[in-house]
């Protein structure tokens, strides 16, 4: 069984575009949606990520929405699928940001196999 794990230097889910996230819709308030806006560049990637090392820089601070963990047992598919859910979501993020074959991947898989 494989185990998610979250890797350094990656931040693939750290991009936005929430007409394309219609999951999310009763999960975040008002003020979530508002928060988003306003951290999200117009190219969709979050304001508060050091891009040249995909590291968030308020990583202590960060929204409820960006706690993986906590976040994530809102998700119906989370508490029936458990890792898996959370390892396809990477793979999603990070397939579609910088690739199948990207580097992170390879240390995404790398994260999820070596448990
Ligand atoms: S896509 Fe997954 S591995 Fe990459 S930063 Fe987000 S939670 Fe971590
Ligand atoms: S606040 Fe940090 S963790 Fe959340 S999306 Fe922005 S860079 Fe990513």
């Amino acid at each position: 069984m494989k185990s998610w794990n979250c890797i350094e230097n990656c931040g693939a889910c750290c991009k936005f575009d929430l007409n394309e996230r219609t999951d999310l819709e009763d999960k975040l308030n008002s003020e979530d949606i508002d928060l988003i806006v306003k951290m999200t560049s117009e190219d969709g990637w979050c304001k508060n990520m050091d891009r040249a090392n995909k590291k968030c820089l308020i990583y202590e601070n960060r929204p409820h929405f960006c706690r993986v963990t906590e976040f994530s047992i809102q998700f119906k598919e989370y508490l029936k699928f458990g890792d898996k859910f959370l390892i396809d979501c990477c793979k999603q993020h990070i397939s579609s940001n910088y690739g199948k074959k990207s580097k992170e991947m390879k240390n995404f898989k790398l994260a999820i196999t070596s448990k």
